[in-house]
């Protein structure tokens, strides 16, 4: 086995008739450090097929991992986890193949651009900074000005369909 094992030899795959591997690879360590808050975490799961055709070798993989994220309201790390396919085609012409490239943009692509740690999540009092989703605060909820400004622009009747008829 090579240091890489995302490395493999054109020539060993051709003789074979192809090759399916199963590889469990360190997530950090394969997509290192990213410019958002986001982490990747724990291990990645390649599940990776290499079939041999007229004169390319190609690969199937499809792969799981999961990221670790801050919510996009509470700012809470949480887990988002995924699983992605690829699909990627190599001439005989190399001797070697490296699928890191690959498999790293799957990765990437996977990484949302915003995430919240629940659906419902009630993210952050603006006032005093409690986690909502923790406990409730005793801040009054405040409207602020520029919404109640934006009431008084609105007409007669849309005002009186925003009222609850009593
Ligand atoms: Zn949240
Ligand atoms: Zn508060």
């Amino acid at each position: 086995m090579s240091e890489n094992p995302l490395r493999f030899d054109v020539q060993d795959i051709r003789e074979q008739g192809g090759l399916s591997v199963s590889l469990d690879l360190d997530a950090e360590r394969l997509l290192g450090p990213q410019k958002e808050l986001a982490v990747p975490e724990g291990r990645i799961r390649l599940e990776a097929e290499f079939s041999v055709g007229g004169n390319t070798l190609l690969l199937q993989a499809r792969l799981q991992g999961a990221w670790k994220l801050p919510c996009r309201r509470c700012l809470v790390e949480h887990r988002r986890e995924y699983a992605a396919s690829l699909e990627e085609t190599y001439p005989f012409t190399e001797e070697h193949i490296d699928i890191a490239g690959c498999v790293r943009e799957a990765a990437l692509l996977e990484l949302p651009p915003w995430s919240l740690c629940r659906p419902d999540c009630r993210g952050l009092c603006p006032k005093c900074g409690t986690n909502l989703n923790d406990r409730p605060c005793s801040c009054k909820p405040e409207e602020p000005a520029q919404f109640e400004a934006l009431r008084k622009l609105k007409t007669p009747k849309e005002k009186q369909d925003a009222e609850p008829k009593t």
